[in-house]
């Protein structure tokens, strides 16, 4: 096969693509696959392809200006009978991906998940977005699927990595959309990814995989050298060879627990702040002039003394109640796959460094308990950026996505001087980018939950520095942000266990 990089092909001109590419060679192809697609709007919008293709004697094509060879790695897991038992705690990406490959290789997997099923969860999702009545294990953040089902389910990552395909392989084989194998802003939608992991479940189930939903972990047993042995819930005890921790960042009664049972943790930074909405038109205006039928996002980010950036842009979106604790308030966002509320919601951070905290945890749930404190409520903080900018309260230019209504508030209170005039900085810069941006947009928050503000430190064999056969990976551990992220470091994990114990073999 060969790889061809750079093919540009104007929008609704798609149907032209192996022309183009028999065009390039002056030879008929026998077939070929789209490896990457972004759209490039900076003039006439065009899509610019990286497409796989297969024709005779390719080795006479190499010397053509961005061809090059391409084979796709066979990525699957050696499968072989092994007596081990890894128990997954918690089932988000990190969780799924390490899970899939540890049964691909032959181990004995237990998943405990202490959320539900995404039928249930949705149920109780749905009830919490309607009448404010939280269940603290079945939200936004907890249950099948992890903190990713309720999102945009986008698949950005910066990483690169062969593994990558595998995982789009995987969601694609479970009913994703073929176009996220190679689009480059991919997205699924919340409706979609929630279709998606429910069918890999049933898969893993198939293929021997036990799950313990609605069961937390609780403890761990420990021996003398401190290798987990066992995990505990309510319902009993489990033992282990290999204890994979893939509780993510909010799940604050396992970090207690982690914390009694002297498991080594760092301090890192942390990034706070709030959505931001407009709506999506001002969006498409800027990004394409509204040449093409898409809700477009954007990346923006401000230099300062501390980092202001965007984040988990959801365009067509809206802004979710995304706490997992009562008497909190924390947003997020999510998207359908249709993209289409007519909103655009993106999360604008700034940065906490890690001296200007004792304990993270508790730095981030002050500010949800202020949120909700000062509301009474559930209702999110919200405020005009115009008003913002100049500390004053007026009616919303519209009403918020946000489902649970929102309360007027001076967000000056919220943050530092010091965090005030970076903020605004910031939004002065990104309204140079995007005219229109403070004028036409309202903030909404708080939003705390980026990141994890602790790193459960790995060794080189993955696992946790003081605790062996405990493997801390995702989000939770420090090791992950995303979901493609968390999905590999998932992967990662499982490897690390798998080469281990064939090197034991040998
Ligand atoms: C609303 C929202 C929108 C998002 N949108 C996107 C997006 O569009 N794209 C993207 O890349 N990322 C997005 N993210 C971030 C992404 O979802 C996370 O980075 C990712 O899910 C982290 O994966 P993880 O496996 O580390 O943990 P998580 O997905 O957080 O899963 C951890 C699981 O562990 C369970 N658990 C915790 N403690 C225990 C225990 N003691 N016993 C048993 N189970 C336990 C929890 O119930 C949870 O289900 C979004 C997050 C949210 C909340």
């Amino acid at each position: 096969m060969l790889l061809i990089s750079d093919i540009k092909l104007k929008i609704h001109e798609e149907d032209r693509l192996q022309e183009k590419i028999e065009k390039i060679l002056n030879h008929p192809i026998r077939s070929f696959t789209i490896r990457k697609r972004s759209l490039d709007a900076r003039k006439e919008p065009v899509y610019v392809y990286s497409v796989a293709v297969d024709v005779e004697h390719e080795e006479r094509y190499l010397k053509k200006k961005g061809i090059s060879f391409y084979r796709k790695k066979d990525l699957k897991a050696e499968y072989k009978e092994r007596n081990e038992t890894c128990i997954i705690a918690g089932y988000g990406p990190s969780g799924i991906f390490s899970a899939w490959r540890l049964i691909e290789a032959g181990y004995h997997v237990t998943v405990f998940e202490k959320g539900k099923r995404i039928k249930e969860r949705e149920a109780d999702v749905k009830r919490f977005f309607e009448e404010g009545i939280l269940d603290e294990d079945s939200n936004v953040q907890f249950g099948e699927g992890g903190a990713g089902t309720f999102s945009d389910a986008k698949l950005t990552t910066r990483l690169k990595d062969p593994y990558i395909d595998f995982i789009l392989d995987l969601l694609v084989e479970h009913g994703g959309n073929e176009s996220i194998r190679y689009e480059h802003h991919a997205h699924i939608g919340t409706d979609q990814i929630r279709k998606i992991i429910a069918a890999i479940t049933d898969d893993l189930i198939e293929k021997g995989c036990e799950f313990h939903f609605s069961e937390e972990i609780t403890d761990l047993e420990l021996d003398e050298e401190r290798h987990v042995r066992a995990v505990i819930t309510k319902q009993g005890r489990y033992q282990c060879d290999h204890f994979l921790l893939g509780i993510g960042h909010s799940a604050h009664a396992t970090f207690e627990m982690l914390k009694r049972k002297d498991v080594y943790m760092e301090k890192k930074d942390i990034a706070v702040g709030f959505r931001v909405e407009h709506p999506q038109s001002l969006i498409d205006e800027r990004q394409t002039g509204n040449k093409i039928e898409a809700a477009n996002e954007y990346f923006l980010t401000h230099k300062d003394t501390k980092g202001v950036y965007s984040f988990c842009m959801c365009p067509g979106g809206i802004v979710v109640p995304a706490m997992s604790e009562k008497q909190t308030v924390v947003t997020n966002g999510m998207s359908y796959a249709a993209r289409d509320s007519g909103t655009a919601n993106s999360a604008i951070l700034i940065q906490v460094k890690q001296e200007e905290f004792s304990d993270g945890f508790e730095y981030l749930k002050q500010i949800e308990k202020k949120a909700y404190e000062y509301s009474s409520s559930y209702q999110a903080l919200s405020q005009n950026i115009g008003d913002y900018m100049n500390g004053e309260l007026h009616p919303l230019h519209f009403t918020s996505t946000y489902p649970l209504k929102t309360v007027l508030y001076d967000f000056n209170e919220l943050f530092t001087e010091e965090e005030n005039e970076i903020l605004k900085r910031a939004f002065f810069d990104f309204d140079r980018k995007i005219p229109g941006f403070i004028e036409k947009g309202i903030m909404v928050g708080p939003e705390t939950r980026s990141s994890c503000p602790v790193r459960i430190v790995r060794n080189e064999k993955m696992e946790s520095v003081n605790t062996p056969k405990l493997y801390p990976m995702g989000e939770g551990a420090g090791y992950g942000g995303g979901i493609v992220s968390c999905a590999l470091d998932g992967i990662r994990i499982a490897n690390a266990i798998i080469s281990e114990y064939e090197q034991i073999q040998k």
